[in-house]
């Protein structure tokens, strides 16, 4: 049967320049989910319908597996990034030391390390970083130095700003000191490659909505022969290697599958197109606006990521001003709350700048289209709020 889908923003709906929160599902993603909701069968059973469920499954890992160029027995599903992170940081933590993060980590690693050191005074140690959000590597030698870390937790790229962190040496000098490396890969993966076989992680988080699969399911990879305490967050069936109990979330991992591996297969031709629009985007804001201010050095950023700031126009008025872009203020996890952006004000932007900043996130199904749409929103919004604000002033 077939299905469609609607990959392209028309011009009478919004522009969806928002892929850090959500990408759109793939197509392949929805096909393979509703394929497994028409078929009955729990993964763990023996008879046919059980063994069909977990085909499926087998067949989602290996996929996963393949886009990180891991084995497939190294994946964990789980419902997503938050507790794939709240996963890998209990069980690393529990080895005992400290747990080093940086400032700028999603809220699913800085809320679960500090819950999980609470009772140990001086057990989290939190490393600053750069006007550019690179992590502050002097800070982590010295740790090491110090002694008595048992792991490090530093994220692939960041959620509001595309920043990349180089993992490869901090994994060298984590190891040379026997300290686990965890990373939050949830927005780098499926949109640059990466590749456990070179790359040494000890345990890595992913989210599948972030790469066009659906939300709710995401998976930690805990490479075969490290040694961590037994910690599940759910105790239960032997699920997962009784890393996760409980009845997998077949169809969800079905599509998470079709979504890494549909990732996977035009991964190099995304990357280059997304990373020319976003540039395209980025200059002709700058010209047309004039006042901005792009945060985050663009070699070392997510292709399909910007994150600007119009100084002295709050990012929630430009934002309502332009109602047929669908961007975001900082993350979309902290929008809502009142707190400016913490990854800004750590790349020491002024609590005033982090309110005048806004996300753009572009990915798979951003047309050449969809840029010109929303530089010309922009500019009308910014050039709105700043005429209104110049009148009440
Ligand atoms: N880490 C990062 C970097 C993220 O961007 C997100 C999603 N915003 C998460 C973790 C949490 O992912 P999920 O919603 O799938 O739990």
């Amino acid at each position: 049967m077939g299905l469609s889908v609607t990959l392209q923003s028309p011009d009478v709906g919004p522009v969806y320049l928002d892929y850090n929160a959500t990408a759109p599902t793939r197509p392949e993603a929805l096909e393979a989910t509703l394929a497994a909701m028409r078929t009955v069968g729990n993964a763990s059973s023996t008879h046919q319908s059980g063994r069909d469920a977990a085909d499926r499954v087998h067949l989602a890992r290996r996929q996963v597996a393949y886009l990180l160029s891991c084995s497939p027995g190294e994946i964990i599903f789980t419902s997503g990034a938050t507790e794939a992170n709240n996963l890998a940081l209990r069980a690393a933590f529990a080895v005992g030391g400290r747990l080093v993060t940086s400032a700028v980590e999603h809220p699913a690693v800085l809320e679960t390390a500090k819950a999980l050191t609470i009772d140990a005074p001086g057990s989290l140690l939190t490393l600053p970083v750069d006007a550019d959000g690179a992590v502050d590597l002097d800070g982590f030698h010295a740790a090491l130095v110090a002694g008595g870390v048992a792991v490090v937790s530093l994220m692939a790229a960041n959620n509001e700003t595309g920043v990349l962190t180089d993992l490869a040496p901090i994994v060298q000098l984590a190891h040379d000191a026997g300290v686990l490396v965890h990373s939050d890969a949830t927005q780098l993966v499926g949109r640059l490659p990466i590749d456990l076989a070179e790359t040494d992680l000890d345990l890595l988080s992913l989210s599948a909505h972030k790469f066009g699969g659906p939300q709710g399911v995401g998976a930690l990879f805990v490479r075969r022969g490290i040694r961590l305490p037994y910690r599940p967050l759910l105790f239960g069936g032997g699920q997962e290697r009784g890393w996760r109990a409980g009845t997998l979330n077949v169809a969800g991992i079905a599509g998470a599958g079709a979504a890494a591996e549909a990732a996977r297969l035009s991964m190099a031709d995304e990357a280059f197109r997304i990373a020319c629009l976003r540039d395209a985007l980025e200059e002709a804001l700058v010209e047309q606006v004039g006042d901005c201010r792009i945060n985050g050095a663009r070699n070392r950023r997510l292709p399909g990521v910007t994150s600007i700031t119009f100084p002295g126009t709050p990012a929630d008025a430009v934002l309502a001003a332009m109602p047929d872009v669908a961007a975001s203020e900082g993350s979309a996890c902290s929008s809502g709350a009142p707190s400016p952006s913490h990854v800004l004000l750590a790349m020491g932007r002024s609590r005033e700048e982090a309110d005048s900043t806004i996300r753009f996130s572009l990915g798979y199904a951003t047309t050449a289209h969809d840029i010109e749409r929303a530089v010309s929103s922009t500019v009308h919004a910014v050039r709105l709020v700043q005429e209104a604000m110049s009148v009440a002033s």
